[in-house]
C-alpha cells in the first residue's frame, strides 16, 4: 500500500492532550505530540520546564495525569501489565545524563544485561552486546569496567545497551550533559549515525548546537510546547 495525504501512517509514538501534576505543580499541560519513524527530534527549553518528563511519559516511565500516550498506535496504559512492558522493552532504549552503568560488570555484560533480563541466551546475548558495542567504536574495549573508561567511552556503552535490542525509539535525556565539551561531538555523531541507520531518536537538551543537529525542534515552556518546527 502507498501512503498519502489520505492514509497517513500511524505515528511511531504519540502524546495526545497529556498532562502531568505533582500536587498542585503542572509539569505537563496539554502535551500533544506526533513522532513519526525516522525523525530525529530535539527537546530543548529552560531548566524546569518538563523537558525531562517530558521523555519519561514518552518512554511510560512516567504515567500522564490526563491524556493518553500511543505507541504504534495503540494507548500504552490500557495494556495490561506484561504488554506494556514487552511494548517497553521493545521499543524503547534511554540514554540518560549520568551513564547508570553497573560498575562491577564488563562493559559487555552492561550491554547484553537487557537481553538477558528479556530471556536471550547468554553466549547468543554476549554476541550481540559485541555487536552494539561495534556499532559505537567500542569493540576493542568490551572488557573494560566503566572506571577504565573515559565518561565518553560510557556515555557509548550506555548507548550500546540502549540499541542493542533495536529500539525503534532511542530517547536520551540529556546525553552529553555529564562530559567535558570536548566530548560532546563524539556523543552527536553517534546518534546522527543511528538516525541514519533508521532509529527515531529524540534528544533532550538545553544547549542548542545539540540542538542543531536535530531535524525538528520541539520547544517547551512551562510544560507547554510552544515551537514545533521542522527543517
Ligand atoms: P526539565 O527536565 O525541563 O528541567 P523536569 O521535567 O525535570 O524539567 O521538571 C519539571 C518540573 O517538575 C520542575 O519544576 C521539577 O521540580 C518538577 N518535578 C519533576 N519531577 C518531580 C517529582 N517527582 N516530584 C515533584 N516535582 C517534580
Ligand atoms: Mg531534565
Amino acid at each position: 500500500m502507498t501512503l498519502n495525504e489520505d492514509h497517513p501512517a500511524v505515528p511511531l509514538a504519540s502524546l495526545r492532550s497529556v498532562s502531568r501534576q505533582y500536587g498542585d505543580l503542572s509539569v505537563l499541560q496539554d502535551v500533544t505530540l506526533d513522532l513519526h519513524a525516522g525523525e530525529f527530534v530535539s527537546v530543548t527549553g529552560p531548566s524546569g520546564s518538563g523537558k525531562s518528563t517530558l521523555l519519561s511519559v514518552l518512554g511510560l516511565l512516567e504515567r500522564p495525569s490526563r491524556g493518553q500516550v500511543c505507541l504504534h498506535g495503540q494507548d500504552a496504559w490500557t495494556l495490561p501489565d506484561r504488554a506494556q512492558s514487552r511494548l517497553r522493552g521493545e521499543m524503547l532504549g534511554f540514554v540518560f545524563q549520568g551513564f547508570h552503568l553497573l560498575p562491577e560488570l564488563s562493559a559487555l555484560d552492561n550491554v547484553a544485561r537487557p537481553l538477558r533480563w528479556a530471556g536471550v541466551t547468554r553466549v547468543r546475548a554476549r554476541e550481540r552486546a559485541l555487536h552494539a558495542l561495534e556499532a559505537v567504536g567500542l569493540g576493542a574495549r568490551a572488557g573494560h569496567r566503566p572506571a577504565q573508561l573515559s565518561g565518553g567511552e560510557q556515555q557509548r556503552v550506555a548507548i550500546a545497551r540502549a540499541i542493542v535490542r533495536e529500539p525503534a525509539l532511542l530517547l536520551a535525556d540529556e546525553p552529553t550533559g555529564n562530559l567535558p565539551q570536548a566530548m560532546w561531538g563524539e556523543i552527536l555523531d553517534l546518534f546522527a549515525d543511528l538516525h541514519a541507520r533508521g532509529h527515531t531518536v529524540v534528544v533532550v537538551t538545553h544547549d542548542p548546537l545539540v540542538a542543531a543537529r536535530a531535524q525538528r525542534h520541539v520547544v517547551l515552556k512551562d510544560g507547554r510546547v510552544v515551537e514545533d518546527g521542522r527543517r
